[in-house]
């Protein structure tokens, strides 16, 4: 069956669901987008998804005409035209066909996209094993300029420093602020493990506010671990007790290595397990259900 993908109000194949050369989200980059997941007949985090979608909206000033229900509506019709328990979800907001022009007032109408389909990131071997990384020399956007708290369609930053990850033949590169404190990976944010205490780059370091880091930070909490939200430098970083990464398609996933240090011994640590088993349990069983009916028959 082919992928049906949500465009303005209208649902197209795969082959046919295109948008105009002349929207601003391929001229500039100008727009957003989320990576939403759905586990077994629930929808993770939509309302969190969403309500980082529209900041972002806000602050672009796009002017889309679907209220945050609709949209909520959106996705979750778009996993029922596919028949999906289990997917991801792209869904992007651009500023719309313009001219040539980079003036957003050329642009009448948001394109409003959304697709549903698979993903997998990482095999189930580094789940286990854990991930070699490098740290980029590319520095996270400063968020004076293109604040990393809009998930913006921009993503060269992070694709220079995904190209260093790549040319060191490894699969994710970490991102270091302006101020060359440790912020966040391309396309994940990063906790570190000390002495029995969660890290985590706070806000003000410019990271993306990830939804899964905020999913993590409450079920340490709620395990009784202590999570605080700290700068911390490389070195810290070295030599920390263990380290992982979160991520809407990453899930969390351990960090044995960077830069060529191993990372305590170089196996994945016993706190990023536990947190690993807990989310997993979490994700398959929390969310918006995309066929309530299904309960309903249940009952
Ligand atoms: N940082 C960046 C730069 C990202 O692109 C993402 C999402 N892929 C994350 C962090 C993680 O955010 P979330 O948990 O909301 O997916």
């Amino acid at each position: 069956m082919s992928i049906k993908v949500f465009i303005n109000g209208k649902y197209y194949d795969k082959k046919d669901a295109k948008v105009s050369v002349f929207d601003h989200g391929y001229l500039y980059g100008d727009g957003v987008f989320e990576g939403i997941r759905a586990y077994n007949g629930r929808v993770f985090k939509l309302d969190e998804h969403l309500d980082r979608l529209y900041e972002g909206i806000r602050t672009l000033m796009l002017n889309v005409k679907y209220t945050k229900e609709e949209m909520k509506e959106i996705v979750l019709e778009t996993l029922r035209k596919n028949n999906l328990r289990d997917a991801y979800i792209r869904l992007v907001v651009s500023r719309g066909e313009g001219d040539l022009g980079l003036d957003p007032r050329k642009c009448p109408e948001p394109t409003v996209v959304c697709i549903a389909s698979k993903i997998t990131l990482y095999p189930q071997e580094m789940y286990e094993n854990g991930l070699k990384v490098v740290t980029a020399a590319t520095r996270r956007n400063v968020p004076e300029g293109v604040n990393p708290q809009i998930k913006s369609l921009n993503y060269l930053n992070n694709i220079m420093a995904k190209i260093e990850a790549n040319l060191a033949g490894v699969p994710e590169a970490i991102m270091l602020n302006i101020d060359n404190y440790v912020c966040e990976c391309t396309g994940d944010n990063i906790f570190i493990v000390k002495d029995g205490k969660l890290i985590t780059p706070p806000t003000h370091s410019g990271i993306l506010i990830g939804i899964t880091r905020n999913a993590i930070i409450e079920l340490a909490q709620e395990m009784g671990i202590k999570v605080v939200e700290q700068i911390f430098t490389r070195h810290e970083l070295f030599n920390a007790d263990e380290c992982f990464l979160t991520g809407t398609a990453a899930e969390a996933i351990p960090v044995v290595n960077v830069d060529g240090r191993p990372i305590a011994d170089g196996k994945p640590g016993i706190i990023t397990k536990t947190i690993i088993k807990k989310f997993r349990q979490l994700v398959q069983s929390e969310g918006t259900e995309i066929y309530p009916e299904e309960k309903q028959g249940d009952e």
